[in-house]
């Protein structure tokens, strides 16, 4: 677990417990990874394979408390009980939980209790419109993902456009590219900034190489909107916060050529 301080409001990671992911890496991968050799030791191996990581981001300000992302990706129902000791560890009751932020859907994560009912019970929870029109439509590709339309008919999921101001100081932002809908989370305190990226960014590699994809939905669009968030964060000084990155999981960008280096 690690806090950062922006102003007046908390930022802190969660580390999904025991999780565990390391991804090999070929050799002309290995050889563009080299070209960053900040990404160790943190991000890759001693072989240069990719370090994965999986959190959930809690933001505290003085009046709310805010989950972003609560263990997207990587469902499993038998990680449900230590995910949410984990955010007890953190002091974080699920009573205590305001407004739930999901950046975009991939898994539901511990969104949702086993039984479909939510599992943080006092909580707005918020998704992108985009993607609830698509796993409504059914062309979204994420099968475990209907209890969230059940929660939208009992008024429990909303639909957001990606320009909300969810609290002094948290906005959303439009991140096109990866999913049908994405929204990185902005919190901005005393001229202090920090974005909680999604998955605009699976691995601090594509800052280096923004136009690195994934089986992304729209690659170009997303090369796009890297690089304007990259310059933006460059310019004001934001911290990075990666929820799929390895611990710590956040840093500061600075420019690094046609790209952006990434200093944990
Ligand atoms: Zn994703």
């Amino acid at each position: 677990m690690t806090t950062w301080t922006v102003g007046s409001i908390d930022v802190t990671r969660v580390d999904d417990p025991d999780f565990e992911l390391i991804l090999p890496s070929d050799d002309a991968t290995v050889a563009v990874l080299q070209r960053s050799p900040w990404l160790a030791p943190h991000f890759v191996t001693g072989d240069w394979a990719l370090n994965i990581g999986s959190s959930c981001t809690v933001v505290r300000t003085p009046d709310a408390v805010v989950l972003v992302d609560p263990f997207l990706a990587f469902d499993d129902a038998d990680r449900l009980g230590p995910r949410l000791q984990a955010l007890r560890d953190a002091g974080v009751e699920a009573d205590d939980v305001d407004i739930v932020v999901n950046t975009h859907v991939d898994g539901i994560g511990v969104n949702v209790l086993r039984d479909g009912s939510p599992t943080f019970p006092n909580a707005r929870y918020l998704v992108p419109r985009a993607e609830l029109e698509a796993i409504r439509a059914g062309t979204h590709g994420e099968s475990r993902a209907d209890s969230l339309l059940a929660l939208q008919d009992d008024g429990i999921v909303e639909a957001t456009e990606g320009d909300e101001t969810l609290l002094d100081g948290v906005r959303l932002e439009d991140a096109p590219g990866h999913n049908p809908g994405m929204h990185v989370v902005w919190v901005e305190d005393a001229e202090r900034a920090a974005v909680i990226v999604g998955h605009l960014f699976l691995h601090p590699a594509q800052i280096a190489n923004p136009s690195i994809e994934n089986g992304d939905l729209d690659p170009v669009a997303l090369e796009a909107t890297r690089r304007s968030l990259l310059r933006r964060c460059t310019e004001v000084g934001a911290l990075v916060v990666g929820p799929l990155f390895a611990p710590p999981g956040a840093g500061q960008v600075r420019p690094d050529g046609d790209a952006w280096r990434f200093d944990a």
